[in-house]
């Protein structure tokens, strides 16, 4: 006989399990149905073990770059087992944690995979789609998250070509790798493998890396990576993937000009895609396209009345952030609790390579193409002494403001720790605060949050430290 709920969610990723602990503490009796691990691609495959390969890049440059600050290390040496295993201990703990979390909020957790079977039923199947429970629920929350994209004619096999999730627990270093696709996912990757001595191609269709950012940023990103060493091919696309030796020769062209290049392995990084197949929704009717469901971006009502989504498997920006927001607000709305819609303009993006990169709202280009009159600020690191004391002194903070009514547009960052600074453009634009509030506001020194400050003085004329304001004298 099927188990009875309030609330089924479906998927345990930071949209899913934070979506039941809200239900839970609204009264709501809930289930959870995870088929491989509780956390979701965030805390397992995702966010939180590359930030931990990534911690450990910035850890191995701080020591090969010690002598700038003075300090003589020797002998020092990357172990890269150490570090991967470092990266699944730390994800590990956090999908424990959700587990803990679950127990502690009285969710009942079903290993398996959730399936339709009407619109107030699923059955969870094992791995060989033999049923193990089936759950009745008045409301169902698909959280069935995002997989790696595919391109045609370049399939990720995990042995010539490998995915993300291969890609952070890899057993040998690469000596040499090729990677599709400059977005976060690629540009994190490239930094971690780059700075750990392996050779690094990047490989992107676009005219800069990171083609979502601002092109300021794009640019600057691909200054600093070339003068790192990495070979960055951008208006570039992979045409084909042959095995050769022990590796593969890639074959990639630009414009007319077509080159082979070997590696031991190629990295896809490509985007992702939502996962909608295989859970009965064609069957009772719930409306997806292009692997992303159809929802109210209020409610997350899909287009079966019980029957809800959020996360990544409810299409772009692909974020755990916005997922949860989601998740939180899906579950309030079902409570009847006031809920402030999400402005989906106002969600930061971050990369977490170095520098880092932070952004929100408007590049300059989009703010131009939606017809505003922009005002402009950019403050560059190398001026403010805290960047330069740290030993950081590259990239920028640029802000966008309207000219008219001085709302706060757009903020871009790329630099050392920008993605905790991207925070206070997130809630001054939700404040609706404008550029003076910003200058008015005393921003401690020395800190790297005054170059936010000083970006928006820029724009505004008042600015006093890059002697770019004329003396009325
Ligand atoms: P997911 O986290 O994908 O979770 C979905 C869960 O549902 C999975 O556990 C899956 O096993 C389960 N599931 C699927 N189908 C079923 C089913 N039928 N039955 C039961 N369970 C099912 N985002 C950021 O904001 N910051 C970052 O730094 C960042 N870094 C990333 C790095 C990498 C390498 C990758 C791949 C992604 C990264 N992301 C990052 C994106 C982030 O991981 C996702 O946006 C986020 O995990 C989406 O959360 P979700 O809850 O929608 O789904």
């Amino acid at each position: 006989m099927a188990k009875e709920f309030d609330i089924c969610v479906i998927g345990s990723g930071p949209g899913g399990y934070v979506a039941a602990i809200r239900a839970s503490q609204l009264g709501f009796n809930t289930a959870i149905v995870e088929k491989r691990h509780l956390g979701g691609v965030c805390l397992n495959i995702g966010c939180i073990p590359t930030k931990a390969l990534l911690r450990s890049a910035e850890v191995y440059e701080n020591i090969e770059h010690a002598g700038n600050y003075g300090v003589e290390v020797k002998d020092y040496s990357a172990d890269f087992g150490g570090i991967i295993d470092r990266s699944r201990n730390v994800a590990n703990k956090m999908s424990k944690g959700v587990q803990f979390l679950m127990k502690a909020n009285k969710i009942e957790v079903f290993e398996g995979k959730g399936v339709f079977e009407s619109q107030d039923q699923i059955k969870v199947v094992d791995e060989d789609d033999e049923t193990r429970e089936q759950i009745k629920a008045d409301k169902f929350i698909i959280a069935t998250g995002a997989r790696p994209r595919e391109l045609p004619n370049i399939p990720i096999d995990g042995e010539l070509v490998i995915d993300s999730e291969k890609a952070m627990k890899l057993e040998e270093q690469p000596e040499k790798l090729v990677i599709i696709g400059a977005g976060a996912i690629g540009v994190e990757f490239a930094y971690f493998y780059h700075t750990l001595g392996t050779e690094v191609t990047i490989v992107e269709l676009e005219d800069s890396l990171v083609p979502v950012e601002d092109k300021d940023i794009g640019k600057e990103l691909g200054k600093i990576y070339k003068k790192k060493g990495m070979d960055i091919r951008t208006g570039s696309t992979v045409e084909a993937v042959e095995e050769k030796g022990d590796g593969v020769e890639v074959t990639i062209k630009s414009g007319d000009k077509e080159e082979k290049v070997e590696a031991d392995v190629v990295l896809s990084a490509v985007g992702v895609t939502g996962n909608v197949e295989g859970i009965g929704l064609d069957e009772i009717g719930v409306k997806y396209e292009k692997g992303a469901i159809g929802v109210d971006k209020e409610t997350y009502q899909t287009s079966v009345e019980n029957i809800y989504a959020i996360g990544d498997v409810a299409g772009p920006p692909w974020l755990a952030h916005k997922a949860t927001h989601e998740g939180i607000l899906c579950v309030e709305n079902l409570a009847g609790e006031e809920v402030h819609p999400m402005n989906y303009n106002n969600i930061p993006g971050c990369t977490y390579c170095e520098p880092q990169i932070a952004s929100v709202g408007y590049t300059e280009e989009q703010a131009k193409e939606e017809g505003y009159d922009v005002l402009v600020g950019k403050f560059p690191f190398s001026a403010s002494g805290k960047a330069t004391a740290y030993g950081h002194e590259e990239g920028f903070v640029k802000v966008v403001f309207d000219e008219k009514y001085g709302e706060w547009l757009g903020c871009h960052m790329i630099g050392a720790n920008v993605t905790e600074l991207i925070a206070e453009a997130v809630v001054a634009r939700d404040l609706e605060t404008t550029g003076h509030e910003i200058i008015h506001g005393v921003h401690p020194h020395p800190t790297l949050s005054e170059s936010v400050m000083e970006a928006v003085a820029e724009a505004y004329k008042v600015g006093v430290h890059l002697g770019t304001q004329p003396s009325r004298k």
